[in-house]
């Protein structure tokens, strides 16, 4: 076997790439990443690029915050790892538990951890199959979500995904149910107001549940904003109009915070942008900063006193991961909800996203841009053949990508999602960082647009 010699090439040789564009990477190479700088981050090559993705829209203090390493160091150096079974865990862990409930919107609650997202949601469906088995209900295990909805790639939060890839692995299971997505400008009808699409989408959950049944539904799951679907907040009233359904019919509603949470949506949670209170909270990503895999489950009070009504019967809740709740992880968890909170970067989301806003309006001008969307620092733009009619480019284009590498080329990191960009970047951002984001976004839409008139 010979080695090959670039770092794309032996990225190429031995990685196995997931959620890539392959025939893009194959004729362009990888982007090996050495380090950042800020909101920047560098290649093998010295090439630096503005992530406007902020990674994966988690590394919301950017690549090289010193405070946040220095908590990792200090607990590395203090107590490097432990789990949470059998009665112990750290100190941290702990403190972390009563900092999550703190900053909720529960006024009081349990956390549980995980080491992602996907496992988060896995989790927090597993608590409800458990919890209604326990109070009698062993037939109530539906889940309801919603199309272009992102929970995961674990089998089940695969399964509550709302995106036709799952598939090509035969998902989503049986009893995972996907309701319309609340995206006005796209599945809004002729003539329908927007207050009238909320309503038949809050007629198609209530139709939904009596068909199913309500007393077969475990659980309903939400992102305040859909984040890979496409940054797609709520249509007007959504939530207003959707929670009394699942009230009248004894339904839990869970807000998966993964994106939306920690100051994404210019507050602590995007379900209080979006004026509502779960039953329960799923979070990631942005709960470490990005700095550590780490997941949680935060219930609110009904299904704290629920679920342990049901661990009291059996006396123990059989179910943990080895790295749950590990020290490091709550470590940098506690220094990355002060840092967002304390020093000026949600702050800094609120200031700057009027300024986000009107570059987005400014791009929007484009006859090729349909819409822009978003909220705080979650944003997209939607590429379309034709404005008048919402024609989308022919999917052979791939016009969201390359948009998206012509920006990689121009030294800007954007993420193609469907036809749209998403620009999602890190709350450290200033305003010269914005404006730089903007001139290579509207350089590599014209270059885009002109090559494919
Ligand atoms: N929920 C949401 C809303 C997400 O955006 C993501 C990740 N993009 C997940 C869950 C899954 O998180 P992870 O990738 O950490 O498993």
């Amino acid at each position: 076997m010979t080695t090959p010699q670039s770092w794309e090439a032996r990225a190429d040789e031995y990685s196995l790439y997931g959620f890539t564009d392959l025939p893009s990477v194959h004729k362009r190479g990888a982007v090996v990443l050495t380090h950042g700088e800020g909101p920047y981050v560098v290649d093998v090559n010295g090439n630096r690029y503005l992530d406007a993705n902020s990674g994966l829209w988690n590394m919301v203090a950017g690549f090289d915050h010193k405070g946040l390493a220095q908590a990792a160091k200090d607990q590395y150096d203090r107590f490097p790892g432990y789990h949470a079974f059998f009665g112990r865990m750290s100190d941290q862990t702990v403190m972390l538990s009563e900092k999550l409930v703190e900053v909720s919107p529960f006024s009081r609650g349990k956390v549980f951890y995980t080491n992602s997202g996907s496992e988060a949601n896995d989790t927090m469906v597993k608590m409800l199959w458990f919890m209604h088995a326990s109070e009698g209900n062993p037939q109530k295990r539906k889940i309801l979500t919603r199309w272009n909805a992102y929970h995961g790639v674990t089998a089940v939060s695969a399964s509550m995904t709302g995106k036709p890839y799952n598939e090509v692995f035969g998902l989503p299971l049986p009893g995972f149910i996907h309701l319309t997505c609340p995206h006005y400008w796209r599945f809004g009808e002729e003539g329908e107001t927007e207050a009238a699409f909320t309503q038949r989408l809050a007629r198609e959950l209530d139709e939904t549940i009596q068909r199913e049944g309500a007393d077969t539904i475990a659980g309903f799951f939400a992102e305040p904003v859909q984040g890979a679907g496409g940054v797609i907040p709520p249509s007007e009233g959504y939530f207003q109009a959707i929670l009394p359904v699942l009230k009248k019919h004894g339904i839990p509603m869970i807000a998966d915070e993964v994106i939306c949470g920690f100051g994404r949506t210019g507050n602590t949670w995007g379900s209080i942008t979006y004026d509502f209170v779960p039953d329960a909270i799923i979070s990631s990503k942005n709960l470490t900063a990005g700095l550590f895999p780490m997941g949680a489950v935060i219930l609110g009070p009904e299904l704290t006193d629920r679920l342990q009504a049901a661990i009291d019967k059996i006396e123990e809740f059989p179910h943990g991961f080895t790295a749950s709740g590990h020290p490091v992880g709550c470590a940098i968890a506690l220094k990355a909800i002060d840092v967002v909170m304390n020093e000026g970067l949600a702050q800094n989301v609120i200031d700057l996203a009027p300024r986000f806003e009107d570059g987005l309006r400014q791009l929007a001008q484009n006859p090729n841009i349909g819409e822009y969307r978003g909220v705080g620092f979650m944003w997209a733009l939607e590429a379309v053949r034709d404005k008048a009619t919402k024609t989308p480019f022919e999917g052979h284009l791939s016009v969201s990508e390359r948009i998206a590498n012509t920006c990689t080329d121009m030294g800007l990191i954007c993420r193609p999602l469907g036809q749209s960009i998403v620009l999602c970047p890190p709350f450290i951002l200033t305003p010269a960082q914005m404006d730089e984001m903007f001139e290579k976004l509207d350089k590599a839409l014209g270059k885009v647009f002109a090559e494919l008139a």
